[in-house]
């Protein structure tokens, strides 16, 4: 019989298998491999056979532990700064002033693209770990700063860099269909197609293989409907998967068109209309709402939550954690956001950060719940309450990350 490695103690867990029921005085052990091969009363593991005095054992001291929480959508790697923007607008500053001093997205696509490798790798790693103290242990990274094929390589390297110096898994999504870089908006072919033939396509064949999904903003001020398919179609020549940016300003009907690409995910959504819901139930595709952008922008339509509910469509939370709309380091707060905002129960905001957003990233048979034979990718919570990982806005309540067995943020 194999020896116990790490074997937790006198928890409130909560596995997050049957919704929000906690087992008092539970236990979870796992083996040398990092798997969950054990979880019960704490009575029962202590007499267990396989816990041995080479099993590091650690008392929970009646905390709640749940699964490591999962980020489905961020922009973690990026260079450069939007605060002095964001100052400017909220003293009156238009956005086309703030443009014409090459503020916007386009500010951090040219931060991005004169910074080396190793600084996007130090700020996404340092950011990285403040996701990790706020018990997140799993993180989709998207590329989209670069907009040309060196800079999108090298954001696509500094996220696997990442995966590399952190404890955290990395989901790697292609977002080079984020925007129409200025040097093809001013040509005098269709510029958003003329970049999707020269940029986009090679790199979606380049990255064959390199990277999880794909994915593209398909919105007015980006891409249309048409040149969403277009993408979507190199895509699947390459064998990967699909996402997308949809619904944000206004309804396009990208969700509905990802759906039938069987998106893992459609994301944003906050003019989704019935139909697209449908479509994504259907498909199996997961609703990834943001509710840090609709917070910063100062959005008013919110998702149809209630149509998504009723469609059955499973509802993940991310942090969108990005420069310009959603500069946000904490999945909690995020939580929050999504039962303030959005009208979420405590049960759909705990469940959208982790067995949801796991489906998001379809590595919901490794990660997500804490069940025997998934990756022991565990959070302590100073609280014995689940409701308190959504009620409290600001507070860090993590006290503990464990990944993969070994802990990664001792418990104090
Ligand atoms: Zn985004």
């Amino acid at each position: 019989m194999n020896t116990w490695k790490t074997l937790i103690t006198d928890a409130e867990l909560l596995p997050l298998d049957r919704g929000l029921a906690t087992m008092h005085d539970g236990a979870i052990a796992s083996d040398e491999h990092g798997r969950i091969v054990w979880i019960g009363k704490t009575t029962d593991a202590v007499a267990h056979e396989n816990c041995r005095e080479s099993t590091r054992q650690i008392d929970g001291r009646g905390r709640l532990v749940t699964p490591g929480l999962i980020d489905c959508h961020t922009h973690l790697v990026y260079a450069g700064s939007r605060a002095n923007e964001w100052q400017q607008r909220l003293a009156g500053v238009s956005y086309e002033e703030i443009a014409r001093q090459g503020g916007g997205i386009l500010s951090t696509v040219n931060s991005t693209r004169s910074a080396g490798l190793s600084e996007l790798i130090t700020s996404a790693v340092q950011r990285a770990n403040q996701f990790l103290e706020f018990g997140v242990t799993t993180v989709e990274i998207k590329s989209g700063y670069g907009l040309n094929i060196e800079t999108e390589l090298k954001m696509l390297d500094a996220a696997r860099a990442v995966e590399k110096e952190t404890a955290l898994d990395v989901s790697l999504t292609l977002l080079a269909a984020h925007a129409i870089p200025p040097e093809f908006k001013d040509g005098a072919n269709s510029g958003a197609k003329q970049y999707l033939d020269e940029v986009v396509f090679p790199l979606i064949q380049h990255c064959q293989g390199k990277v999880d999904a794909v994915d593209v903003f398909c919105e007015s001020i980006a891409f249309n409907l048409e040149q969403t398919k277009l993408v979507f179609e190199q895509a699947k020549t390459a064998s990967l998967a699909i996402k997308i940016h949809a619904e944000q300003l206004s309804n396009l009907r990208g969700a509905r068109l990802a759906a039938e690409y069987n998106a893992w995910s459609a994301d944003h959504l906050e003019y989704l209309d019935e139909d697209g819901v449908k479509a994504m139930a259907q498909a199996g595709t997961v609703a990834v709402l943001l509710p840090g952008a609709f917070y910063f922008l100062n959005e008013t339509q919110r998702p149809p939550v209630e149509l998504l509910r009723n469609h059955g469509v499973p509802i993940a939370i991310a942090t969108d954690h990005n420069p310009g709309s959603s500069p946000v380091f904490s999945l909690p707060l995020t939580m929050n956001m999504a039962s303030t905002l959005f009208g979420l129960t405590v049960e759909e905001s705990i469940l959208g950060s982790t067995v949801h957003a796991a489906r998001a990233l379809r590595r919901d048979d490794d990660i997500g719940t804490l069940e025997v034979g998934k990756q022991f990718d565990v959070a302590v919570w100073n609280t014995a309450e689940p409701a308190d990982l959504v009620y409290r806005i600001g507070d860090n309540l993590c006290c503990g990350v464990a990944k993969t067995g070994e802990f990664v943020i001792e418990t104090t």
